[in-house]
Parts: structure tokens; sequence; C-alpha cells
């Protein structure tokens, strides 16, 4: 059950609330939203009677029964989208957000220079890797602090939001004070540890599946965050481990249609891992525009060929600027079509 109480609730009417939902014999979840506290139950109980009961109790604005394992991240929950306003930047809004940059922060020279020319391309965000997973120990492991050190400069120089990975919940407050939004990698989808750290801090998160997850188990790492007390979670689609070896992974843009149904918060494709070459990053792009993500993130690289990490996936700057270009007709299809669709889903 999902209690949501009126915006000017009193705290003893939360109390209250609270109270009754126990004695029915459930576990009493609450998280402080934006406008309003909102007060998941779970457990076993009499749905029925608590329900009413919960109904006519001062304080509370509905009480609604959902029936999805994943409850404050379902559209049952909330019908309309979550936006997240992140510097100037909405996700989830009425604008195509992309999200461009490296894998790797590597130097000083090739973070600002790839953040000027996406920003100078439309992208509203810069990524780039301070902390990386790498599949092998020996492999380059990100510049860590110095990494985000540098991100931050290229947030001064450009004025794009910083999004960056954290791979320990050890590393998360001081990710978090560097960056805009805390990415979680797909290796990490299940860190629940490190999930429930991201519920207690306010930064936004950028939740990617993992790549031999399944969609509720995506929603449900990010029921985590939500339930823990951050309600600003993003998903994204970043490809998974299919038979096919044509592909890095297997873009599955279907998921990107089923969230929508399933979920109020936004998704995002990252078509540079799905495909694991950068020919195929473009038309990729152009298909998330069509089945409704709210975005993009794609690896984007000065010199790609010299790249430390996953060069042959990354586009460099004229081939993003032309990939750039040749979304706009897609984008003003977006647009109408988001419109006409409003909070429903595209
Ligand atoms: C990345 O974005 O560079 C990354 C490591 O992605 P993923 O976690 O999806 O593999
Ligand atoms: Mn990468």
């Amino acid at each position: 059950m999902i209690i949501s109480m009126k915006p000017h609730a009193t705290k003893e009417q939360i109390d209250r609330v609270r109270e009754r939902i126990e004695q029915f014999g459930y576990r009493v979840h609450s998280i402080q939203g934006d406008e309003r506290v909102v007060i998941g139950a779970v457990g076993v109980g009499d749905v029925t009677a608590c329900l009413e009961q919960l109904e006519a109790m001062p304080g509370v604005e509905s009480a609604v029964r959902i029936s999805a394992p994943y409850k404050f991240v379902s559209r049952e929950f909330r019908q309309t989208r979550t936006r997240i306003r992140v510097n100037g930047a909405e996700i989830g809004g009425d604008e195509f957000i992309v999200i461009a940059g490296p894998c790797s922060v590597e130097s000083e020279e090739q973070i600002l220079r790839t953040a000027e020319a996406v920003a100078r391309a439309g992208a509203k965000m810069l990524r780039g890797g301070a902390y990386k997973p790498r599949t092998s120990p020996y492999e380059f492991q990100g510049m860590e602090e110095a990494g985000l050190k540098l991100l931050r400069k290229a947030k001064q120089a450009t004025g794009l939001a910083i999004v960056t990975e954290v791979m320990s919940e050890s590393d998360v407050d001081l990710v978090a004070e560097h960056a805009d939004i805390l990415q979680i990698g797909a290796r990490n989808m299940q860190n629940f540890s490190l999930l429930k750290a991201l519920g207690r801090t306010t930064r936004p998160v950028l939740l990617k599946r993992g790549m031999s997850s399944t969609i509720r188990e995506l929603l449900m790492s990010a029921e985590y965050i939500v339930a823990h007390g951050n309600p600003h979670v993003v998903l994204c689609e970043r490809g998974i481990r299919t038979f096919e070896t044509a592909t890095r992974n297997t873009c599955d843009l279907s998921a990107v249609a089923v969230l929508n149904e399933l979920t109020h918060l936004p998704v995002l494709v990252d078509p540079s891992h799905a495909a694991g070459r950068r020919s195929l990053v473009p038309p990729l792009a152009r298909a998330a525009a069509a089945i409704g993500a709210d975005g993009l993130l794609v690896e984007v690289h000065p010199a790609p060929e010299n790249a430390i990490s996953d060069g042959a996936q990354s586009l460099a700057i004229p081939e993003f600027e032309r990939m750039m270009r040749d979304l706009v007709p897609y984008l003003r299809l977006w647009r109408e079509t988001r419109a006409a669709a409003g909070d429903a889903t595209m």
C-alpha cells in the first residue's frame, strides 16, 4: 500500500497513520517527497480494511494498493512522469537530453576539449568516469579524485552538469561533492549496500541496467534507492548479454517502451555500450528517440584511437556533431509526440 499525505499534513497526523499501519501488521517506509510525505506499507495484513480506515484519517490524501513488487517507482503509484532538474536542464521533461563525454577522464586537455565540443553541439551534460569498473585489475582504473577535480573544472568552463560513476559506498560523499548526477554502472546495479547509500544522498542517480538483469530487477534496484529516501532516479538501458556476437551487447530498445508503461521514472539509452562499435551509435540514438527515451548517454572522445578505454565505441567530435544534426528531425517528432502524450506512455 502507498499512502500519500496531504501537502500540509501535520507530524501528529503522519504519526497516527504510521501507528495504524503498524497495528495492521505492516512495516512502514516513509519518504519525504518534494511536497508531501509518502508512506509505503509492506507486509501481510488485511489490506481492504486497512485501506478503508486510512482513507478516512485526517491528513491522508490517498491510500492505494500497489500490485507490482516495486511500489514507489511504479506507474500505479504515480501517474505523472518524474522530472529531474539538474543545473537548468530537465530529464524526463519536454526536452530530449543528451549526456556526452569520454568513457574515462584521462587528462585536463582531453576532458576540456570534449566538454567544449559537446556543449557546442547541444549536449546538456558531460559524462566521464573517474572511477572505472574494469574487467581486468591490470587495466586503467581511473584518475579517481584528480579526475573528479578535472570534471569540476570542465563544468566551470562550460556550464555542463557532471555525470560520473560511483563504484563504492565509501566514495559516495566525495563523488557527490563534485558530480551533479551519480552514475551506477551495470556491474553495480545490484550492489544493494551501495543502492541504500544512494538513498541517503540528495543527488540524482543514473542507474544503468545490469548486463544480465531483467527489467523487473532494474526496477527493484531503483526501488531500493527510492525506498531509502532518494526519489531522483533516472534509468538507463545500456544493452544486455545475449547469444548475439555482432555487437558488444544487444540494445534492448523494447525495454524503453516497457519501462515507460511500468514506471514514472525517466529512461535514457546508452547506445555506446550497447553497440560497442561507433558506426552503430547514431542509428541506435535515432531509434532511442523514436521509441520515446528521455535522452542519451553517449561516449565521445577527441581522439578515439588513443582512448584509454572504450575507444572503439566512442564517437570522434565531428561524428558526434553529425549525430546531433541528424537527430534534429527525430527530435522534432519526439517533442510533438511528448506534448501530445503528456504524462501518458509515448
Ligand atoms: C560507462 O558508462 O563507462 C560504463 C562503464 O558503463 P556500464 O556500467 O554500462 O558498462
Ligand atoms: Mn565506457
